[in-house]
């Protein structure tokens, strides 16, 4: 049998997403209303998955100063072990 064993089985794009899937899908949430909103239990410290600059996320879906790495959090649960990396390369779409 096959499938992708990385436990992304379930949807594509949803709160529940990891990396790129989950920033995409924060980025669209509610018809983009959603990424430049302050994060209701307000910044959260981070570091950069892409540099290890830190930095503090205080959208939803936010920039890395440093590199321009593109990361985001989920509304319903805005902590900093959730937040997701979109990866190197990525770039916010327009
Ligand atoms: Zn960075």
């Amino acid at each position: 049998m096959s499938g992708c064993g990385c436990g992304c089985t379930s949807n594509n794009g949803g709160p529940f997403s990891k990396g790129k899937e989950l920033v995409e899908f924060v980025f669209h949430a509610h018809g983009g209303t959603v990424r430049d909103q302050k994060i209701q239990q307000g910044p959260i410290e981070t570091v950069c998955q892409g540099c290890q600059a830190a930095f503090i996320l205080e959208t939803y879906v936010g920039v890395c100063s440093q590199c321009g790495g593109v990361h985001a959090v989920a509304p319903m649960s805005p902590t900093a072990e959730k937040i997701q990396f979109a990866g190197r390369d990525y770039t916010l779409p327009s």
